[in-house]
């Protein structure tokens, strides 16, 4: 049974109210962090269906993350009793019931495939393949980016005009081919379409291209949708927005709300003037505020308000508190990662050992790698723990690559050898493993022992079957007394499989191993005399071995694009440090104010109390690491140190920060290239700048073997030619 009026307006203040009760037309609600945007969005949800007498599937109501819609989806249930809660769901899985619904508009089956990462990259192999086409011609992963770009930010409907080409058509187009970026693109489509596969971009294109082309089918959904909500709506990008534009047009109800100070997809194409320029889009909508943060201590408050008012390119407003005082933000610089996981691992007891349970405590970072520390740690002081968003940093694939090398050196097992004998790729293909597997069978030996046994085989002619033995046998023996850190290093590089990784541009994977190496140099450091190799890998095998991820009484783990929307008692921000936060990658001054954004959204997500930390020592690279400028940008006395920081540490980040800020003002103020200039792109080839759109930051570009001019923002490198 639903509840009453006056309970659904209960615990809202005027202005969520005004936002729940506004029901018709067009309305923004702009405000900060924690201030009730999304408690207000759920209400007005019940209140449309339990008071205005709406019914669940009339309402089209939008989340960030698969994650948050789950979320809302509960909450809805316990309001409004019922079991069908209408369309809760992120932009992409709202696209999904369309398609299932309509894509017999495109000659798809309902059945149709939503393709990942790993989809995607197995058809890549298949055409470059087909198509003699290597790595250097373009990595995986730089594939996808073109994909996705002349799927997206292309002219509006140069892609949507390949959605009805029959397959022979795409056929012709990808036999046609010729440039290397040409052949990708169209033997994808062409790939696609053989398994009626459609990747996350096409989901968003295929729907509005059915709206657009059956004018029955977008008025069914239009008149269906009664009444629209978006969360989140600061992180929103053009195909979504114009996805929008498309539903809302009928009813005209539409309620959006966001927080600018906490867009941080934009390198994923959000943007935030549709949020700010909304009452332009639509000048009849109703802007609504909110003030009042519900969610964080006013010491935690001051602290987020004091980070984020160093940004420049923001509206100013202050998140005001409602709770009463709490504990003061506590920032703890320690002397290396391993100190700095202890110290929080320290903190969790004393906050246990007070009666805060593990499920209250989350810690963020910025990047993946950072788990590795404090995993190893949690594990040796028995933390329960689990890592949401990420696998757990020994169960990465490079992670589980590297140790096998390492287990193949010292135990030539049939496990690692299936790993590894084609990673990188030696043409030790399914056929030659099978041929080996029947010989090992008959007898009775190891993989890798009928593999040197048969060697001379016609059967591995051209492969590299012989290099990979001596590779094996140069490190299985006389490696004793040798440093483990330098046998991987060794082994990873005279593999090939390090370089693999870097012509597959996989810097995160990269990374990952760079971290590896620094867990097996500390492991040497402080194990005494019995450092073999045998005992580490055992000691390592137990960290591989964790269980299955379940959600009791467990510390979360999680990136900080993660944790956007959510909240917990405590958090712990760790690795505030300059180069992991903000990331090295960081080449902009939008880019980082936008890592500061980021940095604000991390901030905010805590209740009761939230730990800063970081810690000294070196970066993979062997600079110094210094603590994060966003700890700097902190008033000092807000915040309680745990110690004085080192006689000078702070002088010296300051003039490091100051010459990294020098350098991205440089890049930011470079002089745009001059109208007629030959350029050459690293996808779309040569061309000639035709003309600049500053407001954009942006060269427009004819390239010769693309129709239309294309934007091309002064970030990428365009060289002269
Ligand atoms: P974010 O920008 O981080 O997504 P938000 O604006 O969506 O934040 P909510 O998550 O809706 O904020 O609310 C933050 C917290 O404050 C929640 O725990 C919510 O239950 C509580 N809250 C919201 N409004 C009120 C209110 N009027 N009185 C008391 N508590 C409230
Ligand atoms: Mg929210």
């Amino acid at each position: 049974g639903g509840i009453c009026v006056e309970d659904l307006l209960h615990g809202l203040n005027e202005a969520q109210r005004e936002a729940v009760t506004t029901t018709e037309g067009f309305v923004r609600v702009i405000a900060g962090a924690g201030s009730g945007k999304t408690r207000a969005l759920s209400r007005r949800f019940a209140y449309l269906v339990n008071e205005i007498g709406i019914l669940p599937g009339n309402i089209l109501c939008v989340t960030f993350t698969n994650k948050s819609a789950g979320e809302m989806r509960q909450r809805i249930h316990n309001l409004t009793g019922d079991n069908d809660t209408g369309y809760i769901n992120t932009f992409h899985g709202f696209c999904v019931s369309v398609l299932q619904e309509d894509s017999h508009a495109v000659q798809y089956p309902k059945s149709f495939l939503v393709l990942d990462n790993s989809d995607i990259d197995a058809m890549l192999k298949i055409i470059y393949e087909e198509r003699g086409l290597t790595l250097r011609n373009m990595t995986f992963g730089k594939a996808r980016d073109m994909i996705e770009l002349r799927k997206t930010f292309t002219e509006k409907d140069y892609y949507l005009d390949m959605i009805p080409m029959s397959l022979a058509a795409l056929k012709q187009k990808y036999d046609d081919a010729v440039s290397a970026s040409d052949i990708i693109f169209y033997g994808y489509l062409y790939q696609e379409r053989k398994c009626f596969g459609l990747d996350y971009n096409d989901l968003i294109n295929f729907s509005l291209y059915i709206f657009r082309q059956n004018e029955d089918i977008r008025l069914k959904w239009q008149k269906r949708l009664e009444y629209i909500m978006i969360d989140e709506f600061q992180d929103i990008d053009a195909l979504q927005y114009q996805l929008m534009e498309v539903l809302c047009g009928h009813h005209k109800n539409l309620f959006i709300v966001g927080d600018p100070d906490q867009t941080i997809y934009t390198w994923r194409g959000a943007d935030v003037r549709y949020l700010l320029d909304f009452d332009k889009a639509f000048p009849q909508a109703k802007t609504i505020l909110m003030m009042q943060n519900y969610r964080s201590t006013p010491q935690i408050l001051s602290v987020a308000n004091s980070l984020i008012g160093r940004n420049r390119s923001r509206i100013k407003k202050d998140l005001l508190p409602t709770l009463p005082a709490g504990a003061p933000v506590v920032c703890h610089h320690a002397d290396t990662a391993q100190a700095e996981a202890a110290w929080i691992a320290e903190q969790i007891g004393a906050l246990t050992a007070r009666g805060a349970a593990c499920r209250e405590i989350t810690i963020l970072y910025r990047a993946h790698y950072i788990t590795r520390t404090l995993e190893e740690v949690f594990i040796k002081e028995k933390i329960p723990y689990v890592i949401y968003s990420g696998i757990q940093f020994f169960g990465r694939m490079e992670i589980k690559d590297a140790l096998s090398y390492l287990r193949m050196a010292a135990y030539q097992d049939d496990l690692s050898f299936l790993r590894i004998a084609n990673t990188p790729r030696r043409n030790l293909g399914q056929r030659r493993i099978e041929f080996l597997q029947e010989y090992a069978a008959q007898n009775q030996c190891s993989l890798y022992t009928a593999l040197r046994r048969t060697i001379d085989h016609d059967v591995f002619k051209g492969t590299k079957a012989a290099q990979f033995i001596s590779l094996v046998e140069s490190f299985s023996s006389g490696q004793e007394g040798r440093p483990i850190s330098e046998v991987l290093s060794a082994i990873l590089n005279e593999s090939g499989y390090e370089k693999m990784l870097r012509t597959e541009g996989s810097q995160e994977r990269l990374d990952n191993l760079a971290e590896l190496k620094q867990s097996v140099y500390e492991y040497e450091t402080s194990c005494g005399e019995e450092c073999t190799m045998e005992h580490y890998l055992a000691h390592v095998a137990l960290f591989s071995n964790g269980d299955a991820a379940d959600i009791r009484d467990k510390v979360k783990l999680m990136t900080v694009h993660a944790a956007k929307g959510l909240e917990f008692p405590y958090v712990f921000l760790c690795g505030m440090n300059e180069g992991i936060f903000p990331s090295r990658k960081t080449n902009s001054l939008e880019g980082m104010e936008e890592e500061r954004r980021l940095a604000f959204v991390a901030m905010t997500r805590a209740e009761k109390a939230l730990y800063l930390s970081g810690a000294g020592g070196r970066n993979f690279d062997g600079s110094p690491r210094y603590p994060s400028r966003f700890l700097l940008d902190i008033d000092p006395a807000l915040l309680s140190f745990t110690k004085p920081p080192r006689e000078g540490l702070i002088a010296e980040a300051r003039d490091y920060i100051a010459l990294s800020s020098r350098w991205l003002k440089e890049d930011a103020q470079r002089q745009p290239l001059a109208v007629g200039q030959r350029v050459k792109h690293s996808i779309f080839g040569c061309g000639v700048v035709v003309d600049v759109d500053a407001a954009k930051a942006a060269h427009i570009v004819q390239f010769d073997k693309i129709g239309t001019p294309r934007a091309i923002s002064f970030r990428a490198k365009l060289d002269k030619c």
